[in-house]
């Protein structure tokens, strides 16, 4: 159990562990605004139901809670102000009230969409995250972003919902596709470079035992990352003084790769995994960063199962995808550079620094 303490915030509890699902009912009654509450609405996503919506029914009604639920195509088109619309009409032809809850019980997708339409609906009701994939356990359901995408970007309309509860059940992994586990040892690889020495130098130990899926790695790899990123929304729960940036850690190429290579031709891992390893080696031009780091860092991707891509695009095309992310300023790229392991700084960087080391990365893959 890991206890997320964001200031102003109530505090909430976050159990990780296999079986920790048949628990949610009995643990929401301890969560005080739930404990008179008589219904709660579970949200989840067309693959996740027929593996987990029954337990997790179970559980509530075992805990007094009337069970309604609603199902949503899975993928991210599903993040969208239609869906989360469907849900409000939902919510409100089942007469809920601001006593009930949401249970996101899916993916980020499931996680961001519902938290978006429970911290909306009567203008915010309880939310309850149960993360069934590694990157949201390990990532999306801490922190409190919750949001959907507009036909201009991803992301672009949310809120900030931290939830009552998280519940995630890593027994619930065993039926995650290999492409999702490798997607959520990027973010894990992410956290872990940010973090500290500690967790960086313990990941390279456990690292193939993650890529198998060994329970008691998996549960600390998430435990690690849990607490990591509360320590970072605790700083700066709003994104508003640039210390929450370094979870972009790798998203500043990521996300071009992904945007030019078509979405879903690479996975968001692999694509964010490619990013930490251009970043690592404008670091070790820009910041400091050594060349042994830029190695370990590799070494790390590689046995977590997220190799290089066998893959480049035109440096100026790159360039151009990643201006177009919401995340450049005044047409400036801005990049998280690690100056070691546990240290990094907000960069920046010009046009013509970028592309010149673009072309040596593209280079680098001949
Ligand atoms: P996802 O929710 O689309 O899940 C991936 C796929 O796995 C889906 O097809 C889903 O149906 C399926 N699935 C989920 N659990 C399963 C299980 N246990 N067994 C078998 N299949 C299962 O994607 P994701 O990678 O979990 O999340 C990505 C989303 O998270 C993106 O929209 C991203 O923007 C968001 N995100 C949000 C934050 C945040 O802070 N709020 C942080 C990172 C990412
Ligand atoms: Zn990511």
């Amino acid at each position: 159990k890991v206890i997320v303490n964001i200031p102003g915030e109530e505090a909430y509890d976050v159990r990780i562990g296999t079986g920790v699902l048949d628990a949610l009912g009995a643990r929401m009654r301890g969560v005080p605004s739930l404990e008179q509450a008589e219904r709660v609405l579970v949200v989840t996503d067309e693959n996740v139901a027929p593996l987990y919506r029954d337990r997790a029914r179970e559980s509530l009604a075992a805990a007094g809670f009337r069970v309604p639920d609603i199902v949503v195509p899975a993928g991210e088109d599903t993040k969208s102000v239609e869906v989360a619309g469907e849900i409000w009409e939902a919510m409100a032809h089942l007469s809920l009230g601001r006593d009930c809850a949401v249970v996101a019980l899916g993916g980020g997708v499931v996680g961001d969409l519902a938290g978006f339409a429970a911290s909306t609906y009567m203008r915010g009701v309880t939310l309850v995250q149960v993360p069934t994939t590694l990157l949201s356990m390990v990532d999306s359901s801490v922190g409190g972003k919750t949001g959907v995408n507009l036909t201009a970007g991803k992301n672009l309309v949310g809120t900030f919902k931290q939830p009552a509860y998280v519940c995630a059940d890593t027994g619930t992994l065993s039926t995650l596709p290999e492409r999702e586990w490798a997607c959520g040892c990027a973010e894990v690889a992410k956290s872990a470079v940010i973090d500290s020495d500690e967790f960086f130098f313990w990941l390279v130990e456990a690292a193939d035992a993650l890529a198998a899926r060994e329970e008691a790695v998996v549960s600390e790899a998430i435990a690690r990352c849990v607490v990591f990123k509360a320590d970072v929304v605790a700083e700066d729960k709003t994104e508003s003084r640039g210390v929450r940036e370094c979870l972009n850690y790798g998203h500043t190429l990521g996300h071009a790769v992904e945007a030019l290579a078509g979405y879903g031709t690479f996975s968001h891992g692999a694509a964010v995994a490619e990013g930490m390893r251009f970043a690592a080696r404008l670091a070790a031009a820009l910041a400091g960063a050594s060349l042994e780091f830029v190695a370990a860092q590799d070494d790390l991707l590689d046995a977590l199962g997220l190799p290089a891509l066998a893959w480049s695009a035109e440096p100026a095309d790159l360039l151009a995808a990643m201006k177009r992310d919401k995340k450049a300023r005044h047409g400036q790229v801005r990049f998280v550079l690690p100056r070691d392991v546990g240290s990094w700084e907000l960069r920046d960087v010009d046009d013509a620094v970028i592309l010149e080391h673009l072309e040596a990365w593209a280079r680098s893959k001949e």
